[in-house]
């Protein structure tokens, strides 16, 4: 099958024709319909210190997708041939104390699709049916293929509760334009603030959102972080101690929790409008200085009746 590789220790990516991946017992096969591109994706295309360290070359990439099942494992039960799933992306161990507890995203032992694993920006993928998701036929493929950062959009916002909240998201990205929604439909207050933030979704990773939301939340407030803030970030801890704040970090999505809550949230009218999904037939038309060219293009956010949607994708011809 042909697959976008990370064949050689060095900036780019590479068509190649790969095997198709073994199926494990307690896998699903999935055919790829559609993928979409991951800021991770960017960091082992360019090859930063990041991706140096954390990727073994040669590696398929790419993980967030949706597609259809193709076989299944032996063991496999409630899956089957021509299913339309898409796939969490964070396999976990199944044994540690979070695994067993339930709590899946906070499993020390994650592995990542198309990052320690072969990933899905090729015309199949492989991963434990523990981690496939049944996707809503009536959902467009371009939204499915973006449930991965929609779900970290949808964790972070629904980690406070937002009824009534005035709420703050600093950068404003795919995924914090995605939580503007997210929070109106949550119940989120539309009003005007006046004392201060209640709640802070922090999504830029930029260390000057932090030295901003710290002055403006009210007492008590309440701040989620996604974005990757360099270690060595400053942040004024006294006002995190004399104003009682909380501080969380968010990582992946709740397996499969956050699944079900933005299945839910786009069933009940969350729109998001996503463009520049691609399909196996567009790797082989060049899709690798396509993702270059995407590289030096913005997102825009578009206004619209129904609230913000998104467009992150190829420039026009
Ligand atoms: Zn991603
Ligand atoms: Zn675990």
């Amino acid at each position: 099958m042909q697959a976008i590789v990370k064949a050689k220790a060095e900036p780019g990516l590479w068509l190649e024709e790969v095997p198709v991946p073994e199926v494990g017992s307690d896998d699903v096969l999935i055919r790829t319909l559609k993928a979409s591109i991951c800021g991770t994706d960017i960091h082992i295309y360019n090859w930063d210190a990041w991706a140096q360290k954390t990727i073994p070359v040669p590696m398929t990439i790419g993980h967030e997708f949706v597609g259809k099942i193709d076989c299944v494992g032996s063991n496999i039960r409630g899956f089957a041939e021509g299913d339309l799933v898409v796939g969490e992306g964070h396999i976990t161990c199944g044994h540690c104390r979070n695994c067993l507890a339930g709590r899946r995203h906070l499993c020390p032992n994650t592995q990542g699709v198309g990052v320690n694993r072969p990933g899905a920006w090729a015309e199949f993928v492989a991963i434990p049916a523990t981690n496939t998701w049944h996707a809503d036929p009536a959902i467009s493929l371009d939204v499915l293929s973006c449930f991965d950062p929609l779900g970290n959009a949808v964790h972070t916002a629904l980690t406070y509760d937002l009824v009534g909240e005035d709420v703050l998201i600093t950068g404003a990205g795919p995924i914090g334009c995605m939580a503007v929604p997210i929070c109106k439909q949550a119940g989120a207050d539309k009003l005007g603030m006046k004392e201060g933030f209640d709640v802070a979704l922090e999504m830029s990773g930029n260390p000057k959102a932090m030295l901003d939301i710290l002055p403006n939340m009210f007492y008590g407030g309440k701040i989620a972080l996604l974005g990757i803030m360099p270690s060595s970030a400053p942040i004024d801890w006294n006002i995190v101690v004399f104003h009682s704040l909380t501080i969380k970090g968010i990582y992946g999505r709740e397996m499969f929790e956050t699944w079900y809550k933005m299945t839910s949230l786009i069933q009940s009218g969350l729109d998001i409008w996503i463009l520049g999904t691609a399909e196996p037939r567009h790797f082989r038309e060049g899709v690798v200085p396509a993702i270059r060219q995407a590289l030096d293009q913005e997102p825009r956010l578009i206004p619209s009746r129904s609230g913000p949607k998104i467009r992150h994708g190829w420039p026009k011809k």
